[in-house]
C-alpha cells in the first residue's frame, strides 16, 4: 500500500498570465484533503495537471504510486474525477451511464449506484439534457462513487448544490474514506464542506501552496485577540501577526501563531488582553487572504 496517495512535488507550470510555482502536495492514503484557494489561484490547474490533463513544465508528480503523465492510464483505473466541464451524454439516461461505466471500469458496485440514486433523489430513467445542473453534478458524483475508487478527486464537487444535496454528498465522501485504504482530495471555496470534512487542509493563492496542514492543527494555530493597548494605537509595537487593526487604544490582532508565548509577548508591551477567539475556516481563508494581497499592493 503506497503512504502517498497523491504526491506532488515542486511543480511548476507557466501560463501567459499565471504561473503555478514550486507546488508541492501530499494526500496521505485514507484521509481527506479540503485544497481552499480564492477564484482562479489555481486550484483546477493542480487537480488536471494530477489527472495528467495539462502538462507541467517541471517537478514530480505521483497518483497512487504511478509517475504521472507516464503512469496515468494505469493510475485512473483506480481513480474517480469529477469537474464541472466534464460532460455526460445529455441525449443519454442516468441508467445508461452506469451501465456504461460499469462495462468500462471494475469494482461498480450496482447496490452502492441504487443507494446513491436513491440518495442525491435522482430518477434513473431520466435523461441528462433533462436534469439541473445540481441534478447532473449529483449524477456525475454517483458515477464516480460507484466505481469505489480509490482515489476521488474532485473539483469543487458542491458547487451548485441545495443544502440537502451538500449533506448527502459529504456524507457520501465520509464514508468514501471509512474503509482507510480510500482516499479523497477535493478542492472547495466553500470553507464549511471543507471544515465539516476534511483531515487536512491545503491552501493555495496566486499559484503557491501557502499552508498545509492536518485541518485541527491549522484551526488551533489561528486565533483573534482582542487588546486594549497602554497608549493610543501607533504607540505600540506589537507582535508581529497576519493582521493588525486599531482604532484608539482598542486592536485587533490576527495570528497564525497562536501560543502562550504570543499571548506574553502582547502582555509585555503593556497591552491588556480582552479577548482570545478561535475562528471560523472561512475567517482564516479571509483574514489569509487579504493579507496577502495587502502585502502584494505596498
Ligand atoms: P476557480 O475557483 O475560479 O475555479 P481555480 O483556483 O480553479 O479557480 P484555475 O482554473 O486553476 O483556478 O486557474 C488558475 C489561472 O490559470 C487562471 O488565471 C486561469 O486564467 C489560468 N489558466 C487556466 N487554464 C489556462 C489555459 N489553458 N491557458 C491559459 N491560462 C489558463
Amino acid at each position: 500500500m503506497t503512504h502517498l496517495a497523491v504526491h506532488l512535488q515542486g511543480v511548476h507550470k507557466r501560463y501567459p498570465h499565471f504561473a503555478l510555482e514550486d507546488v508541492s502536495l501530499e494526500v496521505p492514503t485514507g484521509t481527506i484533503l479540503g485544497f481552499i484557494g480564492a477564484n482562479g489561484a489555481g486550484k483546477s490547474t493542480t487537480l488536471r495537471i494530477l489527472m495528467g490533463l495539462v502538462s507541467h513544465d517541471r517537478g514530480h508528480v505521483e497518483m497512487l504510486g504511478h509517475p504521472i503523465p507516464d503512469g496515468a492510464i494505469a493510475a485512473k483505473t483506480q481513480v474517480g474525477f469529477v469537474s464541472e466541464d466534464m460532460k455526460l451524454f445529455p441525449g443519454a439516461t442516468l441508467d445508461w451511464h452506469m451501465r456504461f461505466v460499469a462495462k468500462v471500469f471494475g469494482g461498480w458496485d450496482a447496490g452502492y449506484a441504487a443507494e446513491l440514486v436513491r440518495r442525491f433523489d435522482l430518477r434513473a430513467d431520466q435523461k441528462i439534457k433533462g436534469l439541473s445542473h445540481g441534478q447532473r453534478v449529483k449524477a456525475a458524483l454517483l458515477l464516480a462513487l460507484a466505481r469505489r475508487p480509490r482515489l476521488l478527486i474532485l473539483d469543487e464537487p458542491t458547487t451548485g448544490l441545495d443544502p440537502v444535496a451538500r449533506h448527502e454528498v459529504l456524507g457520501a465522501l465520509t464514508a468514501a474514506v471509512q474503509d482507510e485504504e480510500r482516499t479523497v482530495l477535493f478542492s472547495s471555496q466553500n470553507t464549511l464542506d471543507v471544515e465539516q470534512i476534511a483531515d487536512r487542509i491545503a491552501f493555495i493563492d496566486r499559484g503557491r501552496i501557502v499552508d498545509a496542514d492536518d485541518k485541527e492543527r491549522y484551526l488551533e494555530r489561528w486565533r483573534r485577540l482582542r487588546l486594549t493597548l497602554p497608549d493610543a494605537a501607533g504607540q505600540t509595537t506589537l507582535p508581529s501577526a497576519v493582521a493588525v487593526t486599531a482604532t484608539g487604544r482598542i486592536a485587533t490582532l490576527v495570528t497564525d501563531r497562536h501560543s502562550d508565548e504570543l499571548l506574553a509577548a502582547c502582555r509585555a508591551t503593556g497591552a491588556t488582553v480582552q479577548s482570545v477567539d478561535r475562528m471560523t475556516l472561512e475567517e482564516i481563508f479571509v483574514a489569509s487572504v487579504m493579507a496577502r494581497r495587502e502585502e502584494v499592493a505596498a
